[in-house]
Formats: C-alpha cells, structure tokens, sequence
C-alpha cells in the first residue's frame, strides 16, 4: 500500500493548517533524537510568553476561550458555537485576537451574550469583573485594534496594543530612554538595547525596563526552558554545542544583553553539529519601535544530501563569477559562496509557530554579523509541504497556459525551483563587488529591491547552465525550462493573489520578481508574451534559450546599478516595472485565484514526540507521530506547557 502522509488539516477563515514529515528523525541514534526530543521542550515552555508579549490580556482571554471550548454542551450546529469555534483557531494561530499577519483584531462572529453566558458557566459564583474586561477587549471594536500600528505620522506606542510597554508610554519617551542608554553603551560593539524587557514606569514616572529573565518578568517559564536546555545539553553532538546552550542559561539567568551577544558569536561559530536550534528573544516585529524581541523556539535537522547540493555551489563560486556575463570591473577576484545549510524541522515554537519563516539568517546583531558572519538555513520539509499542497490546488490547471507547459512543470517537480533558491541565497547575494567609493547604501528604498533581483537573476541565468548537469545538479539541459516558466507565471500573473485589490507591490522579493519578468516582457516581445484565450491571460514562452540571454543582459545592467551606485537608474527600473499592477489583469487574477477557494495563509501542526520508557524508566527510544488534531494540539499545549 502506498504510504500518504497527511499533509492537508483543516482550513477555515483565511487558514489552510498542514503538516510536515520529518524525514530523517527515525534513523537518527537515540542520542540525537534525545537532543531534539529536550530541544522541541524547551522550544515549548516558551509558548506563553509569546502570548503575554502580543497582548496584556492573551493569557487570560485563551484560558477563558479553551474553557468554553472544552466545556460546552449546546447543541454543535448553533450558527453562534461554530463562529466561536472559528474565532478560538483564529486566536490560536495569530497566538493572541490580532491577525498573525495584517495585526488587525479580529471581528467575532458570535456575540457578546453568547460569551457571557458560556464564559459564566465556568465559574461557580459570581462573573469576575475581568470577564466583562475581556468582553471588551473581544466585542468593542475602539478596543486594540491594531496589534502593530507603523502609520507615519501617529504615535506608534499609544496606538498600538502590543505588550512591550506599559499603558500610557508614549512613543517620544520611550525613544528618549533608549537614545540615552544608547549614548552610555559600547558604540564598536553596541548591545541589542531593549531587546528582552518590558518598558514600565515607576512610581515617580521615570521609566524603567522590566527584564524577562530568571526571577524576573516571564521568569516561570524561562526556568522550565531552561532546565529543557540542561537536559539537551546531557545530549549535545559536541563541546561547542554545549557552551552555547550554557552561554544561553547565563543569559536566560542574568538578563544580561552583553552575555547575549557572547551566545550569539558561540552560536554562530557552532557549524559542526546537525542539530540546529533557536531558543529566545529573536524578532523584533512585533514591536513598532523594532526594539523588543519575541520569542520563538525552533529545532532542526541538516539535511546531508540537500546540503551537500548547496555546498557543490559555493565550492564552485568562483567558476560561477568567472563566467557571469556582468562586466569584470563588477566581479570579485576572490569569491567565497556562503555555505547555507538546508535543515528538516522538528519542531516549531513560539513566534515560528503555527505560521513560520521557510528561510532563517541570524543573528540580528549587525557588528556580530560584520565580525563573526550568519548562519543561514532553508527549511526544506516545509517548502515540501506547501509544495505538496500547493499541486493538488488547482493552480497549475487554472494558470498555467497548456497541457504541455503543465507536464513540464510536473516532469521535474521541486528540484528547478529548490536549486534556483539554492543558486540566489549561496551564490547570487555573495556576487559581484562594488566600485571603491560607491556607498553600499547609495540605491536607498530601492536597494533591497535592486539586491533581490540581482539574486534572483543569476539563479535565472545559471540555472540554464550545462554547468549544473555536469555538477549532477540538475537531470538534463531541459529542467531550467520549468523555472522559468514557473517564475515568469509568478511574476507577471499569479503572485498578484496576494495583494488586495487597489493596492500595489511593496515587498522586496515580488517587487524584484514584477521586475524582472515585465523587463522581459517589454523587452523581448517576441519571446515573452501574455496571452487570452477565452477572457483568461496567460504567460507564454516562445524562445527559452533567447530568454536565458534577456536575464544575463538584464542582470548585467543590474550590476552594473549596484556597483556603480546608480540611484535614478535603479528608481526608474523599480517604478517603472516593479511597484504598479495592472489593475484589470489584477482583478481578473484575483477573481479566478478566489473561485479556487485557496486559503492566502499557511501554518503547521507539530508532531508529536514521545519518549519511550523501559522497565528501569530510562529512555530507549523517541517516538515521533503526525496525526495529531489542530484543536488538541493547542489545548495540549496550554495545558502541558502553563508557564505563566
Ligand atoms: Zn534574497
């Protein structure tokens, strides 16, 4: 029997919940599946402080919430039940009543009766009045309304409702005390300021942080992560691991923002062991100051063969500078590829969790990456996942122009698109040098645009290559095709399903892709077209080998904009071809993407790992299983893991 995986949960609202295998977690020794068994635990003791972060009140309002879930006995096809139900998978996936991505509340569709009611059956005597509190904070829609406001112009703390600071902080105080902390701290090697506390005041209305650390704010909870860690440790694959994991507990201990960069130049001088984690104050997203980290836990495995892929690129660098077809005053002279390794995920926690980064590169701390470099990994069992799904979709049948184009895409699978981002992240970026003089920030707003395509153009160009057959990268001299066509589709048709109706492209990546494949377009009309046929357009690709020529002079001109530093050049390409949609192929595009009835949104239920036990209580083995259900994962959780 054919063994299917289940990769598809369940969807509602704007969610489609997946899961992901984890390929080679059987096959490890007992040892390292114990460092990735206390590694996932301590990746989930972190769970609640995530909550507390993304609002004062998530703690409470979830605890509330998962009761009348657990506890209802109405009758389960009430219209006013099955709009909590959605509501309560919302808030679990968004880790708080805030959308995970746009951070607008959400509107419930029950009503505050409903609430009051169901909520009053959990309590024996009278309702608490921080029942009413939460009624507010669910029902009023002045309450909390953006969990991360960044409009320009308007006080980004007050308006707010993010937990970093304490009520009532204005944004110019807060940025008061950190100009001064920041003009008594270390300028060659400036500490992450503000990143692990919450800004309060005191009695007096002087301002003070409050640090999440042992014993203090989040205190519970960083003592259960830590003593997972002391577990893993027991475990680890090497010495290095091991200091790392206690520069972490120092960390975790003292607060101390100076021991957290001594772990984070530890950690990335940690390249020899398989197991990759993050355990800590990581992102700052989630603050509108980009101060305040949120935590997230995380656990992989390196992927040898995919890894071993990547690294046939770097140790190939210089061959692919070489023979690039950008002018040699641009080229490095001496060109190392960075070594991104490519990992499985074990287990997703905190900030990652259910909704997570396919592609992590830390540290943040921006001399400790100048000094010390990054570590970047791509996740590959994720990627696979959406992959998976992603086929059974409808995509491909809608969009894509013909049966034959469809049975390219499907001949090679992931391994055209995987090896292009393998091609942009460990050799495109590291490309290519600047003229002396130019200032690395002389493109501005439009830099980050400018590098990304740059990047992805030279995937684009190599990856037609024979050089990449020859490496035994690619099966044959026709598997580029697929990438380009796939890429082309994207850029010029279906990635515009992400953006609503009215607006245009601001992100980086889609803006470089709008870039290159409308640069195409205009100008090799004969070989890049879109096309109608029956009032749908679609992209149709008449010359793949003249196409292979338009990205090579495009990604010289490109080059030729970074190194010299050319900003109206650079303006011009963006504006011209990477920020305006079309707005009558944009709303057809949309109309036929919403008929497939897609979720825009995307997250994973964890597996489950399971220590087994012999007769003396001693471990000998952890089992891994896949089947468990997104609502009994989450009360699980808040059960097993209640730090706070
Ligand atoms: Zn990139």
């Amino acid at each position: 029997m054919a063994y299917s995986f289940p990769w598809q949960s369940e969807r509602f609202a704007d969610i489609q919940l997946l899961r992901y295998e984890v390929p080679d977690f059987n096959s490890l020794p007992l040892r390292q599946k114990l460092f990735v068994y206390y590694l996932s635990e301590a990746a989930l003791w972190g769970r609640d402080i995530l909550w507390d972060q993304n609002c004062r009140h998530g703690l409470l309002l979830r605890h509330v919430l998962e009761g009348i879930y657990t506890n209802y006995k109405g009758p389960k096809d009430d219209a006013e039940w099955q709009a909590f139900v959605v509501y309560l998978k919302r808030v679990w996936f968004s880790n708080g009543i805030h959308h995970h991505y746009n951070c607008q509340k959400f509107t419930p569709g029950f009503s505050r009766e409903f609430f009051l009611r169901e909520a009053g059956k959990l309590y024996s005597s009278q309702l608490p009045s921080q029942i009413e509190e939460l009624a507010e904070v669910i029902f009023n829609p002045e309450v909390m309304p953006k969990r991360v406001n960044q409009t320009d112009g308007e006080d980004l703390l007050l308006t707010s409702s993010c937990n970093y600071y304490a009520e009532g902080i204005a944004q110019a105080e807060a940025e008061a005390f950190y100009a001064n902390l920041k003009k008594h701290s270390d300028r060659q090697h400036p500490p992450m300021l503000g990143l692990n506390s919450r800004l309060e005041r005191n009695p007096d209305g002087t301002l003070c942080e409050n640090v999440w650390r042992s014993g203090g704010l989040y205190g519970k909870a960083i003592d259960r992560i830590c003593e997972m860690l002391g577990k893993a440790r027991q475990y680890a694959e090497n010495e290095k691991q091991q200091e790392v994991i206690d520069k972490l507990v120092e960390f975790y201990r003292t607060g101390d923002l100076k021991t957290f960069d001594d772990y984070a130049i530890l950690w990335v001088g940690e390249t020899e062991g398989e197991i990759y984690f993050i355990n800590g104050f990581t992102e700052v997203y989630g603050d509108p100051l980009g101060l305040k980290a949120s935590w997230e836990g995380f656990a992989g495995i390196t992927d040898r063969e995919a890894t071993r892929r990547a690294n046939t690129l770097s140790s190939n660098a210089q061959w692919f500078e070489n023979h690039s077809p950008v002018d040699s005053r641009f080229k490095k002279k001496e060109c190392r590829g960075v070594s991104a390794r490519i990992i499985n995920a074990a287990i997703l926690g905190g900030d990652l969790y259910p909704s997570s980064a396919i592609g992590i590169n830390l540290p943040n701390s921006n001399w400790i990456r100048a000094e010390y470099g990054s570590k970047s990994v791509t996740i590959s069992n994720l990627t696979h996942a959406y992959n998976i799904v992603a086929k059974g979709s409808g995509m491909r049948e809608e969009f894509v122009i013909d049966a034959e184009t469809r049975q390219l895409l499907d001949k090679y699978g992931d391994i055209p698109d995987d090896l292009h981002t393998d091609l942009h992240e460990c050799l495109g970026h590291g490309s290519g040098q600047l003229l002396p003089h130019v200032d690395a920030d002389a493109l501005k707003a439009y830099g980050s645009t400018i590098e990304e395509a740059r990047a992805d153009l030279f995937g684009l160009y190599y990856i037609a290559d024979p050089k990449l057959v020859e490496l035994g990268l690619l099966p044959d001299g026709e598997a580029y095709k697929s990438q380009y066509y796939s890429y082309l589709m994207n850029g010029l048709l279906t990635q515009m399903v992400r953006i609503e109706e009215g607006s245009q492209l601001e992100e980086a990546h889609m803006r470089a892709r709008a870039l290159i494949s409308r640069w195409a377009l205009a100008n090799y009309p004969q070989t890049v077209q879109i096309v109608e046929s029956g009032g749908k357009h679609y992209v149709r690709i008449n010359d793949y080998g003249m196409l292979r020529e338009a990205f090579g002079s495009l990604l010289a001109e490109i080059q030729r904009i970074k190194s010299e530093g050319d900003y109206e050049a650079a303006r011009q390409l963006v504006e011209h071809f990477g920020v305006k949609l079309d707005a009558t192929l944009h709303h057809e595009i949309l109309q036929r993407y919403h008929r497939l009835r897609l979720a825009p949104f995307k997250g994973f239920i964890n597996p489950k790992y399971e220590p087994v036990l012999d007769e003396a209580g001693d471990i000998r083995d952890v089992k891994a299983s896949f089947d468990e259900a997104y609502d009994a994962q989450m009360i699980r959780y808040s059960q097993q893991y209640r730090a706070l």
